[in-house]
């Protein structure tokens, strides 16, 4: 066990590829060409761009991939949920053409738009904000996925708190009065539909509390890697030591993946750091195996 804790500070390191992250393309800060630009300069292996519920910034991260050799895993962060537990799936080397797949993202995308609306609505009650503020943070909604973070940022812009984690401790809050989930798919919904569109499919931050009062059983992750299932994030800031511990074992138990990533937002998006958590070199190649989408490189 101990080995695995200490593949992070271990020499390594550049080895490793960063298997989550975002762009403007959902609620990251940075274009899909920044974000590969940034993990060249950082010296990883690679880096996967998991917008949530799209593959909208894809073609632009392949282009600029290409004209940096930087190895791009193509993928998404897809959000589901299980009993009362909100989950977030990291889907990666999928057929983006799955038909399926098309179809959830634009499920999900139609819910969200609705939720994201109705919450700002509550929260314009008390906070000078609108609907229309939100989405000129978002940029619009046609090619981004709409979230909190863009309310977040709505708030910011107004000055109304001075970045975006702190709106997040506020009314954006999933314990806030004005918090409404986003009406998702059940997680072995989407296990099925990735399998079947060909891709690797991991549960995300499978340890953080950050958004759930109770998080995934033993049992629960034990029934998905029956369906499927190939990972489970380990390396990630919001899993504790503890949670980390449990997910390895469970993961060595259940012959299931351990990945790291680290949720990058770009500068101001989050606290993370791109490349601060990291997949090991077998891991990948047991994920690029599984794919059917090559890598790019
Ligand atoms: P939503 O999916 O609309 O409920 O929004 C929640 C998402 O906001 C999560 O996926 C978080 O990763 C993301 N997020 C982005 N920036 C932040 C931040 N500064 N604090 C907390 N969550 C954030
Ligand atoms: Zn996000
Ligand atoms: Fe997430
Ligand atoms: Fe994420």
């Amino acid at each position: 066990m101990r080995a695995a804790l200490a593949w992070h500070e271990s020499p390594e390191h550049s080895q490793g590829w960063d298997l989550h992250t975002h762009t403007v393309f959902s609620d990251g800060q940075c274009t899909p060409s920044e974000a590969i630009e940034l993990a060249k300069n950082a010296g990883i292996a690679g880096i996967a761009l998991t917008d949530h519920d799209s593959a909208q910034g894809w073609s632009e991260a392949e282009k600029r991939a290409r004209e940096l050799n930087m190895p791009l895993i193509r993928g998404t962060e897809i959000t589901a949920e299980w009993g009362h537990t909100s989950v977030h799936m990291l889907a990666w080397l999928y057929d983006p053409t799955n038909e399926a797949l098309a179809e959830l993202f634009r499920t999900t995308r139609i819910n969200r738009v609705r939720r994201t609306k109705k919450m700002v609505e509550m929260m314009g009650k008390k906070y000078p904000i609108t609907w229309e503020d939100v989405l000129k943070q978002a940029g619009g909604t046609a090619q981004t996925t709409i979230g909190r973070p863009h309310i977040a940022d709505t708030l910011v812009a107004k000055g109304l708190f001075a970045t975006r984690s702190e709106a997040f401790l506020g009314p954006v809050s999933s314990k806030s009065e004005f918090y409404l989930p986003v009406i998702s798919p059940q997680v072995d919904e989407v296990i099925t539909i990735v399998k079947d569109a060909g891709g690797v499919v991991a549960i995300a931050h499978a340890g953080s509390f950050a958004r759930n009062k109770e998080i995934l059983s033993d049992q629960d992750i034990r029934h998905f890697a029956d369906l499927g299932l190939d990972a489970l994030e380990v390396w990630h800031r919001e899993n504790s030591p503890e949670q980390r511990v449990r997910l390895l074992k469970l993961a060595s138990r259940l012959g299931l993946l351990a990945t790291g990533g680290s949720d990058w937002h770009g500068p101001h998006g989050k606290p993370n750091l791109l490349g601060e958590n990291l997949t090991d070199p077998q891991t990948l190649q047991a994920i690029v195996t599984r794919g059917v989408l090559p890598v790019v490189e």
